[in-house]
């Protein structure tokens, strides 16, 4: 079969990228979903028969106006693009009143977790997701040489890429000892671990520098490993160590490990999460501008939802739990305990799916105290629990300007079950509210920013826009309908509007009703690719 990155000439390529620089600015650039139950058993390698996507129209996803017309698709490549007759054996998919789109590239997704026991990734199909960027937040397979392989030999529905994570490769040369920085010597092990995983196939390096291990190491070991990633040609991805009072100190220290290590650098789901820094998205984007202008390619993706789901400890920055001062700060900074669900408690049943406010009214207790109770339970000691909130910390006017932000892509930051609705929602929700009827951004520019723009990112060069020579990932919906229905009471809730995903010249959404198939292939770094 035909590699299709061969058959784009380079000079084309060139085009592409160059025309994609000039529309970024410069900027360097209710169904619910089966989750976990038993392995399955390896699929029979899905068949690509030759297709032609006949009478619809094209948002190609470079940014260029639609257009009407046909797509065939022969071995898993886009073969032609025009007005085409149907050829002898070709299936012929009516697109008549549907938008034909590159299928969606999700830079920031957890769909790692629970893959192999649910590789149809439902959630992800259903919004048009054909390729998922997981080992994010520094949490990634190690090493990734045997997950990328397991990914080949079970197959999935959907193309999987990763990162390494920098917190992964901490933990494994530092073990439970991580709590302070690392010496000269654990460094170098971390920096071996970062290029094996580079060798691999590793798009870059991800680190998590909110969270356990991340937490506690410096800058100078972060921009460390990051030149090894730079060196294979990857790029550098953070959820960054502070989304709240301290985000944008958090997205400089991004920029200066950038600089430092001389890698493109993209913020992981970038928010302004706090009453301190609401109202900043544009100096926000005006940092990363200057950093562009310096020369430093910074880029950044987000999510479409006002509010985050974590651990309840992101709460407050302070790991000493019982420091009341500390959580009374941290809930007032998010707007109050009304903001604050509990989506996830094991402890407690009759908790789970309430507010903070709604507990302490129910029990007669303050806010903090419950806090602290849920923390003893899920994190104490000896605890067993497991606990997850929703926070509505964000605000709408900070988001719309990063969803319009041309250097700006989308990410779920979800994965294939769980209780925030971006898992399942975030695509059909840009282009249903965002698009149709909050006018934020035109559909055009929207499908840019989920598929060329993402795949440029991360360096595929052989998917994210519609042209002939291209891997035939393909997304077939109705502008008019397309809309997500999950919300905080029904995450897995499926959205509506999308009848056709294709990965690979393989429907794995076929008029609307999953096909079993799964084309799915495991994505390496290109770099592998050109030896
Ligand atoms: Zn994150």
């Amino acid at each position: 079969m035909n590699n299709g990155r061969f058959l784009l000439a380079p000079r084309f390529w060139r085009f592409l990228t160059l025309s994609l620089v000039v529309a970024t600015g410069g900027k360097g650039m209710s169904r619910a979903y089966a989750q976990g139950g038993p392995a399955v058993n390896p699929a029979p390698i899905a068949v690509a028969g030759p297709l032609l996507i006949q009478g619809g129209t094209i948002i190609d996803g470079t940014g260029a106006k639609r257009k009407k017309a046909d797509v065939r698709v022969v071995d898993g490549v886009i073969r032609e693009i025009g007005r085409l007759k149907p050829a002898k054996n070709e299936r012929v998919i009516n697109a008549e009143g549907l938008i034909v789109a590159p299928g969606f590239i999700d830079t920031h997704s957890h769909a790692d977790g629970g893959l192999m026991e649910n590789p149809d990734a439902e959630s992800q199909i259903r919004q048009g997701i054909t390729t998922a960027i997981v080992g994010q937040d520094g949490g990634s397979h190690l090493p990734l040489a045997d997950f990328l392989d397991e990914v080949q030999a079970k197959h999935v529905a959907l193309n999987i890429a990763s990162f390494v994570g920098h917190g992964s490769v901490r933990s494994a040369v530092m073990g439970e000892d991580y709590k302070r920085a690392a010496t000269a010597e654990e460094e170098a092990k971390m920096e071996a671990l970062v290029e094996m995983e580079m060798q691999s196939g590793a798009l870059g390096l991800s680190s998590g520098l909110e969270y356990d291990p991340g937490l506690y190491s410096t800058t100078e070991e972060v921009v460390d490993c990051a030149k090894i990633a730079a060196k294979y040609g990857g790029i550098y991805i953070s959820h960054v160590r502070d989304e709240e009072n301290e985000a944008l100190t958090s997205f400089r220290e991004l920029i200066d490990i950038a600089d430092k290590a001389r890698i493109p650098a993209q913020i992981s789901h970038i928010k302004l999460g706090s009453s301190n820094v609401w109202g900043k998205a544009d100096e926000t984007l005006r940092l990363m501008a200057d950093a562009n202008k310096r020369g430093i390619d910074v880029t950044a993706d987000v999510y479409p939802y006002t509010y985050w789901r974590s651990t309840i400890t992101v709460i407050t920055p302070t790991r000493d739990w019982t420091d009341r001062a500390a959580w009374q700060k941290g809930l007032d900074e998010v707007g109050g305990p009304a903001n604050v669900l509990l989506s996830t408690y094991t402890p407690d049943a009759k908790w789970q799916g309430k507010t903070l406010e709604q507990i302490a009214q129910e029990t007669g207790r303050d806010a903090v105290t419950i806090i602290q109770e849920i923390v003893k339970n899920t994190h104490g000691e000896g605890a067993t629990g497991r606990e997850g909130v929703v926070v509505t910390a964000m605000k709408e006017d900070d988001l719309r300007r990063f969803i319009a932000s041309p250097g700006i892509m989308f990410c779920t930051d979800g994965g294939l079950g769980g209780s925030h609705p971006r898992a399942a929602g975030t695509y059909p929700r840009i282009l249903g509210r965002y698009v149709r009827e909050w006018h934020v951004l035109t559909l055009e520019d929207a499908i840019r920013k989920m598929t060329l723009l993402p795949a440029a990112r991360m360096g595929f060069d052989d998917r994210g826009a519609l042209i002939a020579g291209m891997k035939a990932d393909i997304v077939l919906f109705d502008a008019d309908k397309v809309i997500d229905t999950a919300t905080t009471a029904e995450p897995m809730a499926a959205p509506i509007g999308l009848s056709y995903v294709i990965v690979n010249g393989v429907p794995v959404l076929d008029n609307g009703k999953m096909t079993g198939q799964r084309p799915g292939m495991a994505l390496r770094r290109s770099w592998l690719a050109e030896k």
